[in-house]
């Protein structure tokens, strides 16, 4: 590409520490570059490693062996943490964990305070991510009287206006409907044209079709990448690890690497199970 990489992923193995006898490994060996402005979805079935490796990519877990370096800098180094985080904001499948103000405004507010964001720029920024996620009208609302969808759409408000390099998506759209999905896919894609890359963890193939590349994780390996339509072409493949792709023929005529004529609307019901 040509490009500096935005995130690299050098060599990561990674086990959790469950007590002082006893470790589990979950990611082997696991190398890849994230590229400014690049669209990734990471898919593979439940346990397979995706979620710790998600959580390697702004340092909240750090790499057992390997390193990840975040525009050069190395997540294990606590001091370049807040940096690294402001670089590479994340979201997580479960938004109640993540929001914690007492007004929806206040929620976005919180991950710009101590970032040395002047005030009226603050405010700007809020009422500007609010808008893309389609909430400001429920600004002054308590976070925890939302639906999960409504949620969802805060949590990821609140790292908008971080207005990271990077937005990583930890299964965010999973509390969303149909429709919910498919209107927060929009914002991630214009995120994404003006600029922002986008690493998202998800099991639903209208937004694998969305992105530039499809990493396959599997027992902690990365076991496959392509572009979507190769990726969906591989359906034996992906059969074989337990990822049903429903129709994935019908779907890789549908993938337009540039999005172009592709509608993702047409795929809704096309999910991996
Ligand atoms: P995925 O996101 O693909 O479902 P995860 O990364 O959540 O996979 O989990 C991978 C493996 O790591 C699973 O076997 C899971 O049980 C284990 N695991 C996840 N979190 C922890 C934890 N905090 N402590 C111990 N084991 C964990």
């Amino acid at each position: 590409m040509g490009k500096k990489p935005l995130i690299q992923v050098e060599d990561v193995s990674f086990q959790y520490l469950v007590n002082k006898d006893e470790k589990i490994p979950v990611l082997k060996n696991i190398s890849f570059n994230i590229y400014p402005g690049e669209y990734v979805a990471i898919i593979g079935h439940n346990g397979s490693g995706k979620s710790t490796l998600s959580k390697h990519l702004n340092g909240i877990l750090k790499p057992s062996q390997g390193e990840v370096l975040v525009n050069g800098m190395n997540t294990k180094e606590k001091r370049l943490l807040k940096r690294i985080r402001q670089e590479v904001g994340m979201v997580f499948q479960n938004p109640d964990n993540q929001l914690i103000a007492t007004t929806v405004e206040d929620d976005v507010a919180f991950g710009l305070e101590n970032t040395g964001v002047p005030m009226d720029e603050m405010e700007s920024r809020i009422r500007f991510a609010l808008d893309v996620v389609g909430m400001s009208e429920m600004s002054k609302r308590a976070p925890h009287h939302l639906s999960g969808g409504q949620k969802q759409r805060v949590a990821i408000a609140g790292i908008i206006a971080m207005m990271p390099k990077c937005l990583v998506l930890d299964e965010a759209t999973s509390m969303l409907d149909t429709y919910g999905r498919k209107d927060i896919l929009k914002v991630i894609r214009k995120l994404n044209d003006d600029g922002m890359a986008i690493i998202t963890v998800t099991h639903h193939m209208s937004e694998v079709a969305e992105a530039d590349r499809v990493i396959v994780i599997e027992g902690g390996n990365i076991v496959l990448q392509g572009t979507p339509r190769e990726i969906f072409q591989k359906k034996a493949f992906l059969q074989n690890i337990q990822l049903d792709v429903p129709a994935a023929s019908r779907i890789a005529e549908l993938v337009h690497h540039n999005h172009a004529n592709f509608n993702p609307e047409i795929i809704h019901s096309y999910e991996i199970v």
